[in-house]
C-alpha cells in the first residue's frame, strides 16, 4: 500500500474563474473539474458558443453555470445590478424538475456574487413568477412553454440577454417544444452567446445548432476512449436506486457482498464526510479521505485500512489517486463517474495481478444515460441487478452462518469441551431442537446490522431512440393544455412488490389503456405495498381514470394522484 503526494492536476483555479467562484466551488467540496468542465469552461469564459454532448452526471451545469455567472457580473460582485432588473442569463430546460435543479446549483455557485436566480415552469403559480420578475433577476431558468407564455406577456423580457442555454435540447425536442425554443431564440438579441447540451445529437439539434450557434467549439464527452490495455478481472454491475435510498443500498450492497475492503467513490468532500458518517451509524468501519485533509491524517487512515481496523474507504478521486491497496476486493461507485475515463481510472483498483475484483455502481434512474455511455465507451458490459431484497439478505446472512459452522466443523479443534452442554440437554430435548437453538445464537451473535428496510425498485428512464421522428402525441396546442410545460407528476398504485407488480406491468397498463408512450412516463418505484409512477402533469387524470379500469396482477388497486411533497416510498 503506497500513499502518493496528492496529483492535483489542473484544478478549477487554472480555468480563469474568479475568486468568489472559487470559493464556493471549495465551500461544495468539489475537488477538480470534471472532463467536460475542464474543456468547456475556458471557451465559455472567452465569450465563445458552443455545442456539447453530455448526459446528466457529467457535470454539465456547472460547465455553463459558472461561466455565466462569471461572465454576467465581469466577475464582480453585483456588478449586474447597474445593468437593472432584466435578465441577462436565460437556461432553457425541458422540465420542472431540471428548471428547480439548475436554479439551485446556480444560487449555491453564484451566492457570493448575489446572483438572483429564478426558475419559471408550468404547474407553479403565475402570479408569484410575475412578481418575482417584476422585482428584477439576473438569471432565469425556465421551461420552454412557459418561458414563452411570460414573453407573450411582456414579462419576461429578452433584449438584455448576453447568454442562452439550452440544456438537454433532446429532451426538450422530445417532448414537443421545438417551435417554442425557435420563437424564443428568434426574439433574443443576435449578439448573444449561445450554448447547447444535448445527450444525443440527432440532425434535428444539428439543425437548431446550425441556425442558431455561431462558429461553436464542439465538446463530447465520449472522445477520450481509454486505451485498450490489458483487461483486468472486474465483474461489472450497478444498481439503479433513488437517491433517497442509496446510504441503505450501499449496505445492502456490502452485506451481501461482503468484501475483505472495499473504496466507495464519492463526487465531494461533502459528500465522503457525510457518508462516511452514515455508514459508520450504520456499523460499519468507513473512513474518510478527501483532498481537505492533511498528509498525517490521510497516512493514518491508511493505516487503520492496512491494519484492518477499517475495511470500507470513502473516498474523492483526487484524493484517492496513486494509492495502491492490495487487499482491496470492491470499487463501488457511490455516483456514476463524470467520465468514462474516470469510471476506468476507479475500477483499475481491483482485478489486479490476475486477482478477481468487483465493481459496483449505483445509478439514480436520470443516470442511466451516462451508464450506457460508460458501456459504449469502455466497451464492457455493466450489468443492471436488483438491489438485494431483505429475503435475499437474510439468505446470505444464514449461509454465512452456515459457512462458519461447517468451518468449525472441519477444524474439529477443541469442539469436546461442548459436549457436555449437548449431552446433558439431549435428555430433555431433541438433538435436532439443540442444534437449531445454537445455530440461531451462532447467527445473531455475528452481530449483522438489522436492516430490514425494503429499497423500491425503480426503473431507469425511458431511453429515447437516437434518431428518426418521433410520433408526438400530444399535438403543440394540445400539448401545452395537457402536459404544463413538460412538468411531471406522481401517481400511487396501491398494489406493490408483494403483489408481484414489475415495472413492465405498470408500464403496459399505461400505455395499453391511455395515450401516454412507454418515453413518457418517468421514474417508476416499487415498494412491498405500493408503487409511484411518474407521469407527465397533463395525463395524470387520463392515467389514475384508465388504471382505476384495469387490473394489475389481477388486482383492483387504490389509484390516485400522489399527494405532493410526500416523501418518496415512505408510506
Ligand atoms: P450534472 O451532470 O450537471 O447533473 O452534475 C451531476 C452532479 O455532479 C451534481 O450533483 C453536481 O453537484 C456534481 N458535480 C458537478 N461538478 C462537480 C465537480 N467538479 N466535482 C464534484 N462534483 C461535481
Amino acid at each position: 500500500m503506497v500513499v502518493n503526494e496528492i496529483d492535483e492536476g489542473p484544478g478549477f483555479a487554472d480555468l480563469a474563474l474568479g475568486p468568489e467562484l472559487l470559493k464556493a466551488l471549495s465551500g461544495l467540496g468539489y475537488e477538480e473539474p470534471t472532463p467536460i468542465q475542464r474543456e468547456a469552461i475556458p471557451p465559455l469564459l472567452e465569450g465563445r458558443d458552443l455545442l456539447g454532448q453530455a448526459a446528466t452526471g457529467t457535470g454539465k451545469t456547472a460547465a455553463f453555470a459558472l461561466p455565466m455567472l462569471q461572465r454576467l457580473h465581469g466577475g464582480h460582485p453585483a456588478a449586474m445590478e447597474a445593468g437593472g432588473g432584466e435578465p441577462a442569463g436565460l437556461v432553457l430546460v425541458p422540465t420542472r424538475e431540471l428548471a428547480v435543479q439548475v436554479s439551485e446549483a446556480m444560487h449555491r455557485y453564484g451566492r457570493d456574487l448575489g446572483t438572483r436566480v429564478l426558475p419559471i415552469y408550468g404547474g407553479q403559480p403565475i402570479g408569484r413568477q410575475l412578481r418575482a420578475l417584476e422585482r428584477g433577476v439576473d438569471v432565469v431558468v425556465a421551461t420552454p412553454g412557459r418561458a414563452l407564455d411570460h414573453i407573450g406577456r411582456g414579462t419576461l423580457p429578452l433584449k438584455g440577454l448576453r447568454m442562452i442555454v439550452l440544456d438537454e435540447a433532446d429532451e426538450m425536442l422530445d417532448m414537443g417544444f421545438a417551435d417554442d425554443i425557435e420563437a424564443i431564440l428568434q426574439d433574443t438579441p443576435e449578439d448573444r452567446q449561445t450554448v447547447l447540451f444535448s445527450a444525443t445529437m440527432p440532425p434535428r439539434i444539428d439543425g437548431i445548432a446550425r441556425r442558431h450557434l455561431r462558429e461553436p467549439v464542439r465538446i463530447r464527452i465520449e472522445r477520450e476512449a481509454p486505451a485498450a490495455g490489458e483487461a483486468p478481472l472486474i465483474r461489472q454491475s450497478a444498481y439503479i436506486v433513488s437517491r433517497a435510498y442509496k446510504p441503505a443500498a450501499l449496505g445492502r450492497v456490502l452485506d451481501v457482498e461482503s468484501p475483505t475492503a472495499a473504496i466507495v467513490f464519492c463526487r465531494t468532500r461533502e459528500e465522503v464526510d457525510s457518508l462516511t458518517e452514515t455508514m459508520n451509524g450504520r456499523g460499519y468501519r468507513a473512513e474518510a479521505l478527501h483532498g481537505g485533509m492533511g498528509q498525517e491524517q490521510r497516512d493514518r487512515v491508511m493505516g487503520r485500512l492496512r491494519s484492518g481496523t477499517a475495511d470500507l474507504l470513502v473516498a474523492t478521486d483526487v484524493a484517492a489517486r496513486g494509492l495502491d491497496i492490495e487487499q482491496l476486493t470492491h470499487v463501488i461507485n457511490y455516483d456514476v463517474p463524470s467520465a468514462p475515463e474516470s469510471y476506468v481510472h476507479r475500477i483499475g483498483r481491483v482485478g489486479r495481478a490476475g486477482r478477481e475484483g468487483v465493481a459496483i455502481t449505483l445509478a439514480e434512474p436520470r443516470e442511466h444515460r451516462m451508464l450506457k455511455t460508460i458501456e459504449r465507451v469502455t466497451r464492457s458490459k455493466i450489468a443492471v441487478e436488483k438491489v438485494p431484497t431483505v429475503a435475499d439478505l437474510r439468505a446470505r446472512r444464514l449461509e454465512l452462518t452456515r459457512a462458519a459452522l461447517q468451518e468449525s466443523l472441519m477444524e474439529d479443534g477443541d469442539l469436546d469441551r461442548f459436549r457436555v452442554v449437548v449431552e446433558t440437554l439431549a435428555d430433555e430435548f431433541d438433538l435436532v431442537d439443540i442444534a437449531l437453538a445454537a445455530v440461531k445464537l451462532a447467527h445473531e451473535s455475528t452481530g449483522a446490522a438489522a436492516d430490514e428496510e425494503e429499497i423500491p425498485e425503480v426503473a431507469p428512464r425511458p431511453q429515447r431512440p437516437e434518431r428518426g421522428p418521433r410520433d408526438d402525441r400530444f399535438g403543440r396546442d394540445d400539448r401545452r393544455g395537457r402536459r404544463g410545460g413538460g412538468a411531471m407528476s406522481r401517481v400511487f398504485v396501491g398494489a406493490g412488490r408483494s403483489a408481484g407488480v414489475r415495472p413492465q406491468d405498470i408500464v403496459g397498463a399505461i400505455t395499453g389503456e391511455t395515450r401516454v408512450s412507454g418515453r413518457e412516463i418517468g421514474a417508476i418505484e416499487i415498494a412491498d405495498r405500493f408503487t409511484l409512477v411518474e407521469i407527465p402533469d397533463g395525463a395524470v387524470d387520463e392515467v389514475v381514470a384508465a388504471l382505476r379500469r384495469t387490473t394489475i396482477k389481477g388486482k383492483k388497486p387504490i389509484v390516485r394522484r400522489d399527494r405532493d411533497g410526500a416523501p418518496r416510498g415512505r408510506r
